[in-house]
């Protein structure tokens, strides 16, 4: 009788707190007034979030959407609360889901830091094709037109003022990882947290230090709670505040005394990364980071820089056997028989389809992909070029 009881209690517990443990936003993007003329995009299922703030000349957007409907819903969404057209784009992050929808917006100015806006002028030919074909809706705007156009870049920060609004614009230092920058506006206590105010997420730092490293997501921290914001966008999940920041240094100062313990009693780093876990923060998104993120600490601690990765272009084709992450992650079945993991990135020139949230298991595909010499490509191989045969 107990024993039924109690169980009846804990799947009540269950009901009411499953879906909360999990720290996933929900199946459909969400657009929260955060204060007066401020919002947040909470992307679907942890995907890109992004801020809007809205002034009498204009729109400040700060990031662009995972994915093209994602783009276009953030847009109608920005039209519902104002006619005002988005004049500055302040991207946050140099990765894809976060820069990949700013043509859309075009032709608003593209605020980034100094070196990002340095490696938007290295962009190379298809990546500057992908970009301009990525809204067909916006072809006429995009013909002639080049991120690099459009750019606005500082070195450390910057005040944008725009109809009465204060808008600072904060990069922390990073040896590695290109110009994160968080957005704060003081007058209302929102922040976004650009990369390291992830909530109850594992965090996405890689061998190659592509994605900053654990020592820089301490500093861009450290940074970002001396502000003591009222509310935290961050670049993914639920919106935050000052404790879930916190919760992420914890996080990151266990993360580094696990490896530092295994490295003291000399594991080999194949030993390291197979007993490296963080199950203590058990229901947060993505344990499929665990084997870089142990691998990147163990770099850091050795004093060694990043992984230099080369890579070779190969070509592959094959069937869709496997289509996850609205496109982003597929599994292409060669003649063969392999099957070869792959990443669309939104540099990826896709022909035959609008976009990855096309893609369908079953379709025939040919693709041109880097593989990475001597580094292990765990979320797949990126795409550069992808032709759909249906
Ligand atoms: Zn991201």
């Amino acid at each position: 009788m107990f024993a039924a009881a109690s169980r009846g209690v804990c799947l009540a517990i269950l009901l009411l707190f499953g879906n909360a443990a999990l720290a996933m936003t929900g199946e459909t993007a969400e657009f929260v007034k955060l204060a007066n003329d401020v919002y947040a995009y909470i992307g679907k299922r942890n995907d890109a979030n992004a801020m809007v703030v809205v002034t009498k000349q204009g729109v400040v957007l700060v990031d662009t959407g995972n994915s093209q409907p994602d783009t276009r819903d953030l847009a109608a969404k920005i039209k519902s609360v104002t006619d005002q057209p988005v004049r500055w784009v302040v991207i946050s992050q140099y990765h894809g889901d976060h820069f990949g929808g700013s043509p859309y917006f075009m032709p608003a100015t593209l605020v980034v830091h100094d070196r990002v806006a340095k490696e938007i002028a290295a962009m190379k030919p298809y990546q500057v094709k992908s970009w301009r074909k990525r809204f067909p809706e916006k072809a006429e705007q995009l013909q002639n037109l080049s991120p690099v156009d459009m750019l606005l870049s500082f070195p450390d920060r910057i005040n944008l003022n725009l109809g009465g609004k204060q808008i600072e614009l904060i990069y922390v230092d990073d040896v590695y990882n290109t110009g994160d920058v968080a957005v704060w506006l003081p007058e209302s206590g929102v922040l976004h947290g650009s990369f390291a105010a992830y909530k109850d997420r594992h965090p996405d730092v890689r061998p190659d230090y592509s994605h900053g490293t654990t020592l820089t997501m301490l500093k861009q921290l450290e940074a970002l709670i001396a502000l003591k914001p009222r509310v935290v966008i961050p670049s993914h999940g639920p919106l935050s505040n000052v404790a879930d920041l916190q919760a992420m240094v914890d996080y990151v100062l266990l993360a580094r005394q696990k490896v530092r313990t295994m490295m003291a009693d000399n594991l080999p780093l194949p030993e390291i990364i197979k007993r490296f876990h963080m199950n203590e923060f058990k229901d947060w998104d993505r344990a499929t980071h665990f084997d870089w993120l142990a691998e990147t600490i163990h770099r850091e601690l050795s004093g060694l820089g990043p992984i230099i990765v080369t890579t070779r272009d190969i070509s592959a084709a094959g069937e869709l056997t496997g289509v996850a992450e609205a496109g982003r992650n597929l599994t292409l079945r060669t003649a063969d028989g392999k099957d070869v993991r792959l990443r669309v990135t939104s540099d990826t020139d896709i022909e035959g389809a609008a976009d990855r949230t096309q893609l369908k298991i079953g379709m025939k595909i040919t693709a041109l992909y880097k593989t990475p010499d001597d580094f292990n490509a765990a979320l797949g191989f990126d795409v550069i070029e992808m032709n759909v045969k249906q």
